[in-house]
């Protein structure tokens, strides 16, 4: 494609949640590779800090903007990030959050309707809620409570993937789903309560490690450069490739091991304390990743010391410049 100035762009993206921990590195790649990225989003949980780098840059433009309110631009791709993702955030403001995923998806859908654009949405793991069957793939239909404290979150998102779909069934929208596992990585938000992001600042500061409940719950933690990687490649299949599809790392741990490994990693001083675990919170969660195996030849390559090593880095680096080094 040529611009009114004869320079070639790849592709007009939009990117809802730019801001966000994800979504700053989406837009970093997206930009990178030559494209002309709008990045969108009301600072929420995101920040312009987390993009910073791209401001000034000519294929880059930051817009202040709420999904909840339509939103226009000619582009030809759009990925829907627009959420916040960590469950104190998500409860924060329970309706919000909702609405920011279920009319957000309307708006965007619209969007990608009008502008014929492909459209692909950050769906999550967290439509299989506490999951009855280990690891889940996504023919699995979830164990969601529709009325607990998450549901705001889980059900949003899975309404959402309701959503596409019918754009899809009825308006030939070209959708993508992308249910992405739980990933950690720099630019996550230091106050985010996420596990990952609260264990390394514990840990930085010798603070007692916070393992909720037994600690014998499990997560598989996915590296952000593959995350973004499996994003771009669910974008770029042909139209008949809808999804959903898991994106994460299946490689499993418990919350404890995650504590053990980030202790040793930081040489920290820190010692554990049990808390309550909060309510409807998943016992275990894997993905089988079969299936972005064989559609998209992606699988994760970052293994959890190495990505933990970097994001550790990053937090470091975030301390020293509180403390003004
Ligand atoms: P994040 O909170 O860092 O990013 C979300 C971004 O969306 C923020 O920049 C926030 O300001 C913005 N936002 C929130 N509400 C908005 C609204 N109404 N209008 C415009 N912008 C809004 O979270 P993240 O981890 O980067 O997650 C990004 C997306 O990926 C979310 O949709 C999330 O549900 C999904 N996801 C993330 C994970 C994960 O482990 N990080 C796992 C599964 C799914
Ligand atoms: N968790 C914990 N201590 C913390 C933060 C989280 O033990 O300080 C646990 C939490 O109860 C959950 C797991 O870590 O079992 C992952 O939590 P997170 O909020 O990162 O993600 P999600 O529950 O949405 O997968």
């Amino acid at each position: 494609m040529l611009s009114l100035f004869n320079t070639k762009i790849m592709k007009r993206i939009l990117v809802t949640g730019g801001a966000g921990f994800i979504g700053s590195h989406l837009c970093t790649r997206l930009v990178n590779e030559g494209n002309d990225v709008i990045c969108l989003d009301n600072f929420f949980t995101g920040s312009k800090a987390n993009v910073i780098h791209l401001i000034g840059n000519p294929r880059f433009e930051l817009v202040r903007h709420d999904v909840i309110n339509p939103y226009h631009a000619e582009v030809d791709e759009i990925y829907n990030l627009a959420c916040p993702a960590s469950p104190i955030h998500y409860q924060f403001n329970a309706i919000k959050t909702i609405k920011t995923s279920v009319m957000g998806a309307i708006n965007m859908l619209g969007l990608a309707k009008r502008v014929n654009a492909k459209i692909l949405q950050a769906s999550t793991s967290e439509v299989y809620g506490d999951p009855a069957i280990h690891p889940q793939d996504e023919s699995y239909w979830g164990n969601v409570n529709p009325i607990g404290i998450r549901s705001c979150y889980d059900e949003g998102k899975r309404c959402a993937e309701a959503l596409f779909m019918d754009y899809h069934r009825q308006n030939k929208v070209r959708i993508k789903i992308a249910r992405i596992f739980n990933t950690y990585g720099p630019n996550m938000h230091p106050n985010d309560g996420r596990v990952v992001s609260n264990f390394i600042t514990q840990a930085l500061s010798d603070k007692n490690i916070t393992l909720y409940g037994n600690g014998c719950q499990t997560r598989s933690f996915q590296y952000i450069d593959d995350l973004v990687e499996g994003l771009i490649k669910m974008m770029a299949t042909d139209n008949s490739v809808i999804g959903p599809v898991n994106i994460g790392n299946p490689d499993e741990f418990t919350i404890r091991e995650l504590a053990e490994k980030i202790v040793a990693l930081t040489g920290s001083s820190s010692t554990f304390v049990y808390e309550k675990l909060p309510e409807d919170d998943p016992k275990q969660r894997q993905p089988d990743i079969s299936y972005a195996m064989q559609l998209l030849g992606w699988s994760p390559v970052v293994k959890l010391d190495d990505g933990l090593i970097k994001t550790i880095s990053y937090f470091k680096k975030l301390e020293n410049e509180r403390d003004g080094f």
